[in-house]
């Protein structure tokens, strides 16, 4: 079997985030794309949007706090929390292990936030058929060169894990075409535009609207 994610059989394909308030937003790209500088600005420009903090077991890098960007933790509490089922989705990205803690997700979405996960594309699928309403969204860098060259910027990882990350990137963009959307990051403020649309159009949707306005359904007679 292939270890690098969770076998699919261990997910639970019923639930659909149409059963719950909140929207469900999966943001993925090649390492250095711009997604967290994407994710982060979105937050702080929408507090309806809350950012699902991964567990990993590779060590903080630059300023990177515990709790903040991730829970960092050991492969033996890793593996603990694979075998209690604590994870909706968990992958090996560039030789570290990830997941996403289902409690986190789940306790949010019920209670109407709209809930980010900034994660690699093996475990955007296994969002996907957990909860088939999340909204899968890619981002792309405008070439190589400036791939290569933001990695470079960042400065925050050694010369091999850069070329680790470039190796992989062409696999991840491979799987672009399973998004639902996709976000080219050439200038930042119209990417953050681009973002801040498909947040706002699954808000528009009939479900969301007849929840978020009851009366006004009501009052028209429509159901
Ligand atoms: P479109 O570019 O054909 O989709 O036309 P739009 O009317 O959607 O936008 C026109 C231009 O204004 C685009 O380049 C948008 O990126 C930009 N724009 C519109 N609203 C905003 C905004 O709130 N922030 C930023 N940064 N750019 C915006
Ligand atoms: P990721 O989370 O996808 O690995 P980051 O958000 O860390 O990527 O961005 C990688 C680097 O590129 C950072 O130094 C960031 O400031 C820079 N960056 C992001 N978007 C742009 C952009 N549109 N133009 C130029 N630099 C960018
Ligand atoms: P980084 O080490 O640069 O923060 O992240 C490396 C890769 O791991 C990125 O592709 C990122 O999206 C992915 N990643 C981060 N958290 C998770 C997670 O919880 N699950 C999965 N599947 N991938 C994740």
């Amino acid at each position: 079997m292939n270890m690098d994610c969770a076998p699919s059989t261990a997910l639970d394909a019923s639930a659909a985030t149409s059963d719950y308030p909140g929207n469900l937003f999966v943001v993925a790209a090649p390492s250095g794309a711009g997604k967290s500088s994407l994710v982060k600005a979105l937050l702080e420009l929408d507090a309806q949007v809350q950012l699902s903090v991964s567990h990993t077991t590779r060590a903080p890098r630059g300023q990177e706090r515990h709790g903040r960007e991730y829970f960092f933790v050991s492969d033996a509490e890793f593996d603990a929390m694979i075998a209690a089922g604590a994870f909706v989705e968990w992958a090996n990205v560039h030789g570290h292990r990830y997941g996403t803690s289902r409690r986190a997700i789940e306790e949010r979405i019920a209670s109407g936030a709209d809930v980010i996960l900034e994660i690699d594309w093996q475990g955007a699928l296994q969002i996907r058929r957990a909860f088939a309403n999340a909204v899968l969204i890619f981002i792309l860098p405008p070439s190589w060169e400036e791939l290569r060259a933001r990695l470079l910027r960042r400065g925050e990882d050694r010369p091999e894990v850069i070329a680790l990350r470039l190796r992989n990137a062409a696999e991840e963009m491979a799987h672009a075409h399973e998004f639902d959307y996709v976000i080219i990051n050439e200038v930042f403020e119209r990417a953050l535009f681009d973002l801040k649309a498909i947040v706002h159009a699954q808000r528009l949707r009939y479900v969301a609207q007849r929840r978020l306005r009851p009366e006004i359904f009501s009052a028209l007679n429509i159901s």
